[in-house]
């Protein structure tokens, strides 16, 4: 944790859980991604953590920006990016939202499907398409299973109708799964983004771009690899199936920009047991499912967390949230090691939280106010 959020934790007057998330560190993970990968333009995903001062900061520093709704690409225009550094990257869109979205000057768009295509041809005229292809999603913590993406025989198709309708069939996305573990993830989908560039020139259609997507990992409990790692995986992967026709490629990274750069605040609302014999304790936090910590579904994300009280003997713990909804169980099926010592109204740190937080908080679930945010 840096410095930084414990001075101003230190400081904090006001009650009840909340995010920090620390510039100085979003800064530095900017700088990593342009360094690891000189070649490629970063589209920040909005969605992983909107705050209007993260938006401006990367802004400033000249990021582009993957969108999914027009409520994300306005708040991309208020940080001070141009329509033409926005992505609209959603593959399910409203076509009064893709006509909007163009109005705006958004000349960028997603599809993984011909009614898709359709829709872009009617509301925004000769921009760029991209067709996503599904990706298995193997070796990820988060994997994005089959909801965005086509087969990769379809996406000739696909682009093929972008091209017969006026629109610019611009190239191939994918994304290998949310906290991608493995550098090596995306070999097997540029080994097919490759292939259908080859098909598509065979049908005198010529792809220039490949948007590599995220995936790129923060650091919970487990090591992951630095991001030069996964820059140098890409750069090999490219050249094995591209040779030295390298196409243009961007990528979205959401989690490896702004996970670790913020940390929650929380407090131990309640310990205690089911029965006098049960070796399990239930603690229970001001913070849980509903109020920000949604990627602990089937327990796939683990946070790490800090105590007053570590360094102490620890035994295994059932860790939930506050509210009345029985599904508001963190971790369960593998208990999590905390201090025997910990007390009720102790406070404890969660780390990495700056990504899929703030935006996943209920608005008012058993009446907890949304999970408060500050950005310094
Ligand atoms: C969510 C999302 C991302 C960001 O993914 P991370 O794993 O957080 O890097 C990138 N691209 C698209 C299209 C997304 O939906």
């Amino acid at each position: 944790m840096t410095d930084r959020i414990r001075k101003f934790l230190r400081r904090r007057r006001d009650e009840g859980p909340c995010l920090v998330v620390d510039l100085e560190v979003v800064r530095e993970n900017y700088l990593a991604f342009a360094k690891a990968l000189p070649d490629t333009r970063v589209f920040y995903a909005v969605k992983a953590n909107p705050a209007p001062e993260v938006l401006k900061l990367i802004a400033d520093m000249g990021s582009c920006f993957d969108t999914a709704s027009i409520g994300e690409i306005e708040l991309v225009l208020a940080a001070g990016a141009t329509a033409d550094r926005i992505s609209f990257g959603n593959t399910i869109k409203k076509e009064k939202d893709i006509a909007r979205a163009y109005e705006i000057g958004v000349r960028l768009f997603a599809a993984d499907s011909e009614a898709e295509v359709e829709k872009i041809a009617r509301a925004a005229p000769g921009s760029k398409v991209f067709c996503r292809i599904l990706c298995d999603g193997s070796g990820a913590e988060w994997p994005l299973s089959r909801k965005f993406g086509c087969v990769p025989e379809m996406a000739p198709r696909v682009l093929e109708l972008a091209h017969r309708l006026g629109l610019v069939a611009h190239g191939i996305s994918f994304h290998v799964g949310s906290q991608q573990n493995d550098p090596k993830a995306w070999d097997r989908a540029l080994a097919t983004a490759g292939a259908i560039f080859r098909d598509m020139s065979e049908r005198g259609i010529n792809l220039s771009m490949v948007n590599l997507g995220g995936g790129f990992p923060a650091k919970y409990l487990k090591e992951v690899p630095k991001v030069q790692v996964y820059g140098r995986a890409i750069f090999k992967a490219l050249r094995k199936h591209f040779g030295n026709r390298i196409p243009e490629t961007i990528i979205e990274p959401g989690r490896g920009l702004v996970g670790d750069a913020g940390m929650i605040e929380a407090e131990v609302v309640l310990i205690s047991k089911k029965s006098d014999d049960d070796n399990v304790r239930w603690v229970y936090l001001d913070i849980g499912k509903f109020g920000g910590l949604a990627e602990t579904m089937e327990e796939a994300i683990r946070y790490p967390i800090r105590t007053p009280k570590d360094g102490d003997e620890t035994a295994p713990c059932i860790i939930a949230g506050p509210t009345c909804d029985s599904a508001d169980v963190l971790y369960e099926k593998t208990p999590y090691p905390l201090p025997v010592s910990l007390e009720i109204g102790d406070k404890v740190l969660i780390e990495a939280c700056g990504a899929y937080t703030t935006t996943y908080s209920s608005v008012a679930f058993n009446g907890f106010p949304p999970l408060k945010s500050y950005v310094i």
